[in-house]
């Protein structure tokens, strides 16, 4: 499925709930809508419905996400049954670790090879600071459990905040001398109810500039896999590091995504507010060839780019808790 700008569209982002059991001061969501009106989120058998719709349009790549996923009541029987879609060679997860834990092994029964896990700092303290829970521990832990169950490769994701954990860059990257980690160092998005806080925004290169020092990096070469990051190696390191700069050195032109929100509207950006609702023609019994419709719609109307630049930082409605990061 090609878009209006040659884009190949292969690769869907799902966010199954807009709940989360931390409150990160960057991501704070809008009032949760699946607490009290669950019925306004989309089902599993809906969800799963439109993917295997997708496939048939060329959707071969998906990941799951939120909120939080693993709040989600059956989600571990959700996984299951979308990795089991005939036409899809690629079924990830990304989580905040909290559950990671307690059901690891529900988690790699379900058939999923692939987790990120959001981690910000290696602060216990900057860590409640930060996502309002004491959860520290618990998200190392389930870091640790995913290790040995023989998750490969692990990826741990950090958004950068410039005064609040920027200070760590180094001490995160040489984690990645002792272990097979993937770092990856992702720049902040002015969005949602954080879109005041401007001031966080660090660019890439700065960012770089605070890991000199820590080792010699040599860069990796790409795969057609690794999506926007650009990815380092430290010498003799067992794991890597790697940036996602999707504001200082934007990836639109290689981008493959389209993105289902747990209200059921297809994001065709995730830095643009246009969504197309796909919830009522749902639940008003609509062919496969009218759904199939507007999914094509969503991907036709994928803008060629997003407004958001470093010189000009314009801001996003919608929080990456509604949307799914
Ligand atoms: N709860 C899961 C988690 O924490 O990974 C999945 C959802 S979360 C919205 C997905 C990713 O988006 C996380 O890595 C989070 O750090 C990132 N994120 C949230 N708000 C962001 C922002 N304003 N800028 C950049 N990344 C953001």
């Amino acid at each position: 499925m090609f878009d209006c700008h040659a884009r190949k569209i292969d690769y869907l982002r799902i966010s199954i709930t807009d709940r989360c059991n931390l409150n990160c001061q960057y991501c704070t969501p809008h009032p949760f809508l699946s607490r009290g009106f669950y019925k306004e989120i989309l089902s599993y058998e809906e969800i799963l419905r439109l993917v295997k719709l997708g496939v048939g349009l060329g959707i071969s790549k998906v990941r799951i996400t939120g909120g939080e996923p693993l709040v989600r009541r059956g989600v571990y029987d959700f996984l299951e049954k979308i990795v089991h879609i005939k036409g899809l060679n690629d079924v990830s997860l990304t989580t905040n670790g909290v559950l990671l834990k307690a059901n690891i092994h529900k988690i790699k029964s379900a058939g999923i090879k692939r987790i990120n896990i959001s981690l910000d700092t290696l602060s216990r303290k900057k860590y409640k600071k930060i996502t309002g829970s004491d959860s520290f521990d618990r998200v190392c832990e389930g870091i640790e459990s995913a290790r040995q169950y023989g998750f490969d490769p692990i990826r741990i994701n950090a958004v950068i905040l410039k005064g609040i954990n920027d200070n760590e860059l180094a001490d995160f990257a040489k984690l990645s001398f002792s272990h097979p980690f993937q770092i990856r160092f992702i720049e902040y998005m002015p969005m949602g109810a954080t879109t005041s806080k401007k001031d966080w925004y660090i660019p890439m290169a700065e960012m770089k500039k605070k890991i000199n020092g820590a080792g010699k990096l040599a860069k990796l070469a790409s795969d057609p896999n690794d999506g926007p990051v650009k990815r380092y190696k430290f010498e003799n390191a067992k794991g890597e590091i790697g940036f996602i700069s999707p504001v200082s050195d934007h990836f639109c032109e290689k981008c493959n995504r389209i993105r289902l929100t747990a209200q059921g509207n297809l994001r065709p950006c995730l830095l643009s507010d246009y969504e197309i609702g796909i919830k009522k023609a749902l639940r008003a019994k609509a062919s496969d060839r009218q759904l199939t419709d507007i999914m094509i719609k969503a991907v036709r109307s994928k803008p060629a780019g997003h407004g958001i630049s470093k010189d000009s930082l314009c801001t996003i409605f919608d929080s990456m808790a509604a949307i799914g990061g």
